[in-house]
C-alpha cells in the first residue's frame, strides 16, 4: 500500500473531515486546520486523534 494522491484525496483529518498534507518524507501527515500530526506507520496512515501529536511540539 502506498501513499498515493488518489489516497490523499479520500483520507481527511478524523478531528475536522479537512484536507490533510503528507510531508515531504512522507512519515506524518499534517492538519494545518487543527495543528495536528498524523504518524505514517509503514505507509499506512494512522488517522487517530489520539497517536495525533501536536505541530506547536515540533522543533
Ligand atoms: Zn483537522
Amino acid at each position: 500500500m502506498n501513499l498515493t494522491p488518489q489516497l490523499l484525496d479520500i483520507i481527511a483529518c478524523p478531528k475536522c473531515k479537512g484536507a490533510l498534507l503528507l510531508t515531504a518524507a512522507s512519515d506524518a501527515l499534517l492538519c494545518h486546520h487543527c495543528a495536528l500530526s498524523y504518524p505514517v506507520r509503514d505507509e499506512i496512515p494512522v488517522l487517530l486523534i489520539d497517536e495525533a501529536t501536536p505541530l506547536t511540539e515540533r522543533s
